[in-house]
This record gives C-alpha cells, structure tokens and sequence, in this order.
C-alpha cells in the first residue's frame, strides 16, 4: 500500500519509518523494513501499527551509507500476518510491491517446480524469487530485473535490492504510483505517494507506467516500456504542498 526507499549515509530507520508515517492515512495491516549495509541485509517486520514496527527494531541503528527499502502493506492475497508483510525475501534480495501480480499463481507453481520455497502467501513473493531464478543467467542483476519485469502481469510498484548490486535499487512502475525524489545532500529517496518525501527532496520524477530502472545515491538510470533510455525530467517539490 505504501512504499519507501531510501539511499545514503544518514540514520536510515528513522527515514524509512518517518517516510512510511506520512503514508498512513492511506490505510495498512502491517509494515516492514529493510536495510543492505556492507553487504548485510536487517530486516524488521511487524503487525499492525508503525510503533510495532519501531518496537521491532529499537536495537537496530545504522551508522554510514546505507540502502533500505520500506512498505506498509494492505493485503490482497494471504492474511495480515507479520510473514506475510513486506519486504520479501530470496537468497540474497528483498522487494517491497504494491498492487496485485496477475500471474502470481502459474509463476509460483514453475519457482516451486524448480525447488524454490515460498515462506509467504503473498504474491508479491514470486518477484523476489523470480529475479534470483533469472539472475542464475543473467548478465547483470539489471538484465535480471528486465527479465523479471517482462514475465510480470498485472499493477505494480516495486522496489528491489540485490546483495551483488550494493548501493543500487531496482525500481519499477506499472498501475501502480512511484516517485524518485533527490536533494542536495547525495541521497536518493523512493515513495509511492509525494507525502513521503516533502521536506526531504527538493526535486522529484513522477514515474510514468512501464517506466523502470536502477538508482545509486547520485544517479539514476531510467527505461520505458520499449526499453529505451528515458531523459530526466525533475520537478521542484514543494515544501507547503
Ligand atoms: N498484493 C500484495 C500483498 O498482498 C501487496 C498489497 C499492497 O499493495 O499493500 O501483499
């Protein structure tokens, strides 16, 4: 339901969980986040309210560069439970989703074909697992993300985070809103709503459907449906907005 993404050296908890505050008014059953530090994933999952979450996760503080991905979830397929909150996890990768995948049922049964367990009951955990399945063959954890994009039907948001790709989110929109937002201090921030990131970005991309890419604290790399490079356009964000 709600999602957030953040890249940078500051203290990166209190930005995810600050970020999925703003979005609360939109509803949600439970929240969760994760953060890749030097090639170590944390993750902190928690039913119901955002203060659950915190509880979780009052041991856990993050000093240096440092990627994390957040989500407040509203659930579609399988019950409000702490399992089945986002993020999700493979091997060595975690992905937030908003939406619905269509596909999820007929992409599930080839994963688990292939010996892949699901630990969830979501949808939304075909994405991660699906990704590492095409990263066994693929040049790139990039190319990976195209293949599993192209093989997803139905609305999504989605942010991904590779172990092997460190400092970078895969990001994706199709149905569902995304926005990148940057400022002047070297940090990237991700929300699906402009609430998340008011007071935090001065410019932002209103991500169009079928846009899709990657993002590093200082860049980011922007592809269409067709797969061609898209320009940049930022857009100043308002602070009284
Ligand atoms: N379909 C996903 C789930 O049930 C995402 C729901 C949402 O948008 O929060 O977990």
């Amino acid at each position: 339901c709600g999602i957030v993404g953040y890249i940078g050296v500051k203290p990166v908890k209190k930005i995810l969980i600050d970020g999925l505050r703003e979005l609360e008014y939109r509803g949600y059953d439970s929240a969760g986040i994760a953060v890749l530090q030097e090639g170590h994933f944390s993750l902190f999952k928690a039913v119901g309210k955002l203060v659950n979450l915190e509880e979780k996760a009052q041991n856990y503080e993050s000093t240096g560069f440092s990627v994390g991905i957040g989500h407040t979830r509203w659930a579609t397929h399988g019950k409000p439970t702490e399992l089945n909150a986002h993020p999700h996890l493979g091997q060595n990768s975690y992905v937030v989703h908003n939406g619905i995948i269509e596909n999820y049922q007929e992409l599930k049964t080839m994963l688990t074909a292939q010996g892949i367990q699901f630990l969830s009951q979501t949808d939304t955990e075909v994405i991660v697992h699906l990704f590492e399945y095409q990263l066994k063959t693929a040049a790139t954890p990039f190319e990976a993300f195209q293949q599993t994009l192209s093989q997803l039907h139905g609305a999504y948001a989605i942010l991904l985070v590779n172990a092997d790709a460190e400092g970078t989110i895969f990001f994706a929109k199709h149905g569902s809103p995304m926005i990148i937002g940057r400022n002047r201090e070297n940090e990237t921030l991700f929300g699906s709503s402009d609430a998340a990131l008011i007071g935090k970005c001065h410019e932002v991309i209103y991500l169009e459907d079928g846009h899709y890419g990657y993002a590093s604290a200082d860049s980011v790399a922007l592809f269409d449906e067709n797969n061609n490079p898209v320009v940049l356009r930022y857009t100043p964000l308002s602070e009284n907005k």
